[in-house]
Protein backbone atom coordinates (compact mmCIF):
# COMPACT_ATOMS: atom_id res chain seq x y z
CA UNK A 1 0.00 0.00 0.00
CA UNK A 2 1.38 3.62 -1.26
CA UNK A 3 1.24 5.96 2.12
CA UNK A 4 0.45 9.41 1.02
CA UNK A 5 2.50 11.86 3.07
CA UNK A 6 1.07 15.54 4.79
CA UNK A 7 2.47 18.07 7.37
CA UNK A 8 -0.91 17.81 8.80
CA UNK A 9 -3.92 15.10 8.87
CA UNK A 10 -7.29 16.37 10.44
CA UNK A 11 -9.94 13.57 10.95
CA UNK A 12 -13.12 15.20 10.92
CA UNK A 13 -14.87 17.73 9.19
CA UNK A 14 -16.96 19.26 11.26
CA UNK A 15 -16.38 23.39 12.67
CA UNK A 16 -13.64 22.16 14.72
CA UNK A 17 -12.07 20.15 12.02
CA UNK A 18 -12.48 22.77 9.32
CA UNK A 19 -11.29 25.35 11.59
CA UNK A 20 -7.87 24.15 11.86
CA UNK A 21 -7.42 22.49 9.09
CA UNK A 22 -8.17 26.01 7.02
CA UNK A 23 -6.04 28.12 9.60
CA UNK A 24 -2.65 25.64 9.45
CA UNK A 25 -3.21 25.41 5.33
CA UNK A 26 -3.59 29.37 5.89
CA UNK A 27 0.51 29.23 6.76
CA UNK A 28 1.26 27.06 4.02
CA UNK A 29 1.68 24.15 5.44
CA UNK A 30 0.27 20.75 3.60
CA UNK A 31 -3.37 19.39 5.32
CA UNK A 32 -5.56 16.82 4.64
CA UNK A 33 -8.80 16.73 5.93
CA UNK A 34 -11.15 13.37 6.40
CA UNK A 35 -14.62 13.17 6.60
CA UNK A 36 -16.58 10.19 7.44
CA UNK A 37 -19.77 11.65 6.08
CA UNK A 38 -20.31 13.31 2.68
CA UNK A 39 -21.97 16.86 2.97
CA UNK A 40 -24.09 18.47 3.54
CA UNK A 41 -24.97 15.97 6.48
CA UNK A 42 -27.00 16.66 9.22
CA UNK A 43 -25.16 17.84 12.76
CA UNK A 44 -26.72 19.57 16.73
CA UNK A 45 -25.50 22.59 17.94
CA UNK A 46 -26.80 25.61 16.02
CA UNK A 47 -26.84 28.62 18.07
CA UNK A 48 -23.52 30.78 17.34
CA UNK A 49 -22.05 33.44 19.90
CA UNK A 50 -20.29 37.15 18.30
CA UNK A 51 -16.98 35.79 18.77
CA UNK A 52 -17.49 32.89 16.64
CA UNK A 53 -18.89 34.56 14.02
CA UNK A 54 -16.49 38.14 13.63
CA UNK A 55 -13.65 36.83 15.27
CA UNK A 56 -13.18 33.08 13.92
CA UNK A 57 -15.23 33.14 10.89
CA UNK A 58 -13.30 36.55 10.06
CA UNK A 59 -9.69 34.66 10.26
CA UNK A 60 -10.92 32.39 8.35
CA UNK A 61 -12.17 34.34 5.58
CA UNK A 62 -15.73 33.47 5.61
CA UNK A 63 -17.76 36.09 7.52
CA UNK A 64 -18.88 37.38 4.60
CA UNK A 65 -20.01 34.63 3.09
CA UNK A 66 -21.72 33.82 6.28
CA UNK A 67 -23.44 37.41 6.47
CA UNK A 68 -25.10 36.44 3.01
CA UNK A 69 -26.32 33.02 3.87
CA UNK A 70 -29.73 34.11 5.12
CA UNK A 71 -29.45 32.77 9.04
CA UNK A 72 -31.14 34.40 11.53
CA UNK A 73 -29.98 37.07 13.24
CA UNK A 74 -29.10 36.30 17.24
CA UNK A 75 -28.86 39.74 19.35
CA UNK A 76 -28.79 38.10 22.60
CA UNK A 77 -30.29 36.11 25.01
CA UNK A 78 -33.95 36.08 26.80
CA UNK A 79 -34.29 34.58 30.06
CA UNK A 80 -37.08 33.39 32.32
CA UNK A 81 -34.83 32.42 35.15
CA UNK A 82 -34.12 33.52 38.50
CA UNK A 83 -36.12 34.58 41.31
CA UNK A 84 -38.22 36.62 39.39
CA UNK A 85 -41.04 35.06 36.69
CA UNK A 86 -40.64 37.81 34.10
CA UNK A 87 -38.12 37.34 31.29
CA UNK A 88 -34.95 39.82 31.07
CA UNK A 89 -33.51 40.12 28.38
CA UNK A 90 -29.21 40.88 27.61
CA UNK A 91 -28.12 42.07 23.68
CA UNK A 92 -24.53 41.46 23.58
CA UNK A 93 -24.37 44.79 22.02
CA UNK A 94 -24.64 45.93 25.72
CA UNK A 95 -20.31 44.93 25.64
CA UNK A 96 -18.60 48.11 24.18
CA UNK A 97 -16.02 45.21 23.12
CA UNK A 98 -19.18 43.64 20.74
CA UNK A 99 -20.95 47.12 20.20
CA UNK A 100 -21.94 47.89 16.37
CA UNK A 101 -21.81 45.87 13.49
CA UNK A 102 -20.22 43.21 15.89
CA UNK A 103 -23.20 43.00 18.79
CA UNK A 104 -25.18 39.50 16.83
CA UNK A 105 -24.56 36.26 15.90
CA UNK A 106 -26.49 33.98 13.87
CA UNK A 107 -28.78 30.61 14.39
CA UNK A 108 -27.17 28.54 12.12
CA UNK A 109 -28.73 25.23 10.17
CA UNK A 110 -25.53 23.32 11.03
CA UNK A 111 -25.52 21.32 7.55
CA UNK A 112 -25.08 24.55 5.72
CA UNK A 113 -23.02 26.33 7.66
CA UNK A 114 -20.22 23.23 8.51
CA UNK A 115 -20.86 22.78 4.29
CA UNK A 116 -19.53 26.63 4.47
CA UNK A 117 -16.82 26.31 6.33
CA UNK A 118 -15.42 22.99 4.64
CA UNK A 119 -16.05 24.16 1.00
CA UNK A 120 -13.69 27.19 2.87
CA UNK A 121 -11.56 24.84 3.55
CA UNK A 122 -10.89 23.52 0.28
CA UNK A 123 -10.61 27.04 -1.21
CA UNK A 124 -7.37 27.60 1.17
CA UNK A 125 -5.95 24.90 -0.51
CA UNK A 126 -7.06 22.02 2.48
CA UNK A 127 -7.26 18.32 0.79
CA UNK A 128 -10.80 17.86 1.63
CA UNK A 129 -11.48 13.74 1.05
CA UNK A 130 -15.15 12.91 2.03
CA UNK A 131 -16.66 9.48 2.65
CA UNK A 132 -13.84 8.75 4.22
CA UNK A 133 -13.27 7.02 8.23
CA UNK A 134 -10.86 7.39 10.16
CA UNK A 135 -10.44 3.91 12.14
CA UNK A 136 -7.04 3.96 13.72
CA UNK A 137 -4.26 5.75 14.39
CA UNK A 138 -0.74 4.77 13.12
CA UNK A 139 2.49 5.11 15.95
CA UNK A 140 6.09 4.91 15.99
CA UNK A 141 7.12 4.66 19.59
CA UNK A 142 4.69 7.13 21.73
CA UNK A 143 3.88 9.30 18.85
CA UNK A 144 1.07 9.46 15.97
CA UNK A 145 3.00 9.66 12.60
CA UNK A 146 -0.53 8.95 10.79
CA UNK A 147 -3.72 7.67 9.97
CA UNK A 148 -5.84 4.82 8.66
CA UNK A 149 -8.77 5.32 6.74
CA UNK A 150 -11.75 3.70 4.99
CA UNK A 151 -12.21 5.29 1.58
CA UNK A 152 -15.54 5.66 -0.35
CA UNK A 153 -15.20 2.48 -2.10
CA UNK A 154 -13.73 0.42 1.04
CA UNK A 155 -10.40 0.41 0.35
CA UNK A 156 -8.03 0.58 3.22
CA UNK A 157 -5.69 3.71 3.07
CA UNK A 158 -3.05 4.87 5.20
CA UNK A 159 -1.40 8.43 5.59
CA UNK A 160 1.69 9.94 7.26
CA UNK A 161 1.80 13.27 8.79
CA UNK A 162 3.75 15.34 11.63
CA UNK A 163 0.57 16.31 13.50
CA UNK A 164 -2.73 13.92 13.46
CA UNK A 165 -5.48 15.82 14.84
CA UNK A 166 -8.53 14.32 15.89
CA UNK A 167 -11.58 16.39 15.43
CA UNK A 168 -14.25 13.92 15.06
CA UNK A 169 -16.81 14.84 17.64
CA UNK A 170 -18.89 13.28 20.37
CA UNK A 171 -19.72 10.44 19.20
CA UNK A 172 -16.49 9.23 17.62
CA UNK A 173 -14.09 6.63 19.58
CA UNK A 174 -10.98 7.55 17.70
CA UNK A 175 -9.44 8.57 21.21
CA UNK A 176 -9.50 5.63 22.38
CA UNK A 177 -6.72 4.36 20.01
CA UNK A 178 -4.01 6.26 21.53
CA UNK A 179 -5.35 5.17 25.51
CA UNK A 180 -8.18 8.04 25.69
CA UNK A 181 -10.77 7.73 27.87
CA UNK A 182 -13.96 9.56 28.42
CA UNK A 183 -14.53 10.89 32.02
CA UNK A 184 -18.46 11.69 32.89
CA UNK A 185 -19.22 14.46 35.44
CA UNK A 186 -20.19 12.70 38.80
CA UNK A 187 -21.14 16.26 39.54
CA UNK A 188 -23.56 17.35 36.45
CA UNK A 189 -25.20 14.07 35.41
CA UNK A 190 -26.93 15.99 32.92
CA UNK A 191 -29.32 14.78 30.42
CA UNK A 192 -29.98 16.40 26.97
CA UNK A 193 -33.18 16.23 24.93
CA UNK A 194 -33.58 17.65 21.90
CA UNK A 195 -36.27 18.41 19.49
CA UNK A 196 -37.40 20.26 16.51
CA UNK A 197 -40.87 22.25 16.43
CA UNK A 198 -43.12 23.63 13.72
CA UNK A 199 -45.34 26.69 14.15
CA UNK A 200 -43.38 27.77 17.10
CA UNK A 201 -43.98 31.43 17.88
CA UNK A 202 -40.85 33.82 18.04
CA UNK A 203 -40.15 36.63 20.78
CA UNK A 204 -41.02 39.83 19.47
CA UNK A 205 -38.44 42.32 17.82
CA UNK A 206 -35.76 43.05 17.88
CA UNK A 207 -34.90 40.36 19.58
CA UNK A 208 -36.71 37.42 17.64
CA UNK A 209 -34.04 35.82 17.29
CA UNK A 210 -32.91 35.52 20.55
CA UNK A 211 -32.46 32.35 22.55
CA UNK A 212 -35.04 31.69 25.09
CA UNK A 213 -33.80 29.88 28.33
CA UNK A 214 -36.29 28.94 30.80
CA UNK A 215 -35.67 27.17 34.28
CA UNK A 216 -38.38 25.11 35.44
CA UNK A 217 -38.01 23.24 39.11
CA UNK A 218 -36.59 19.88 37.54
CA UNK A 219 -34.18 21.80 34.86
CA UNK A 220 -34.40 24.28 32.23
CA UNK A 221 -34.56 23.99 28.76
CA UNK A 222 -34.30 26.90 25.82
CA UNK A 223 -35.40 27.14 22.54
CA UNK A 224 -33.45 28.02 19.35
CA UNK A 225 -35.38 30.42 17.08
C1 LIG B 1 -28.51 18.93 22.35
C2 LIG B 1 -27.29 19.74 21.93
C3 LIG B 1 -27.43 21.09 21.64
C4 LIG B 1 -26.33 21.85 21.25
N1 LIG B 1 -26.51 23.17 20.97
C5 LIG B 1 -25.46 23.93 20.60
C6 LIG B 1 -25.63 25.30 20.28
O1 LIG B 1 -26.73 25.83 20.33
N2 LIG B 1 -24.53 26.02 19.91
C7 LIG B 1 -23.29 25.44 19.84
O2 LIG B 1 -22.33 26.15 19.52
N3 LIG B 1 -23.10 24.13 20.12
C8 LIG B 1 -24.15 23.37 20.49
N4 LIG B 1 -23.96 22.04 20.77
C9 LIG B 1 -22.61 21.50 20.68
C10 LIG B 1 -22.20 21.27 19.23
O3 LIG B 1 -23.05 20.31 18.64
C11 LIG B 1 -20.74 20.76 19.21
O4 LIG B 1 -19.95 21.53 20.09
C12 LIG B 1 -20.12 20.87 17.84
O5 LIG B 1 -20.84 20.17 16.87
C13 LIG B 1 -18.69 20.31 17.91
O6 LIG B 1 -18.07 20.49 16.65
P1 LIG B 1 -16.90 19.53 16.22
O7 LIG B 1 -16.38 20.01 14.91
O8 LIG B 1 -15.95 19.36 17.36
O9 LIG B 1 -17.58 18.09 16.07
P2 LIG B 1 -18.81 17.62 15.11
O10 LIG B 1 -19.67 18.77 14.72
O11 LIG B 1 -19.41 16.47 15.83
O12 LIG B 1 -18.04 17.13 13.83
C14 LIG B 1 -17.30 15.94 13.84
C15 LIG B 1 -17.20 15.45 12.41
O13 LIG B 1 -16.35 14.31 12.40
C16 LIG B 1 -16.90 13.33 11.54
N5 LIG B 1 -16.39 12.03 11.99
C17 LIG B 1 -16.81 11.28 13.05
N6 LIG B 1 -16.07 10.17 13.15
C18 LIG B 1 -15.17 10.21 12.13
C19 LIG B 1 -14.14 9.32 11.70
N7 LIG B 1 -13.90 8.17 12.35
N8 LIG B 1 -13.41 9.66 10.61
C20 LIG B 1 -13.65 10.83 9.95
N9 LIG B 1 -14.62 11.69 10.31
C21 LIG B 1 -15.36 11.39 11.39
C22 LIG B 1 -18.40 13.49 11.70
O14 LIG B 1 -19.09 12.97 10.57
C23 LIG B 1 -18.53 15.00 11.82
O15 LIG B 1 -18.75 15.63 10.58
C24 LIG B 1 -25.05 21.25 21.15
C25 LIG B 1 -24.91 19.88 21.41
C26 LIG B 1 -26.01 19.14 21.80
C27 LIG B 1 -25.82 17.66 22.08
Amino acid sequence: MSVEDFDVVVAGGGPGGSTVATLVAMQGHRVLLLEKEVFPRYQIGESLLPATVHGVCRMLGVADELAGAGFPIKRGGTFRWGARPEPWTFHFGISAKMAGSTSHAYQVERARFDEILLNNAKSKGVVVREGCSVHDVVEDGERVTGAKYTDPDGNEREVSARFVIDASGNKSRLYSKVGGSRNYSEFFRSLALFGYFEGGKRLPEPVSGNILSVAFDNGWYWVIP
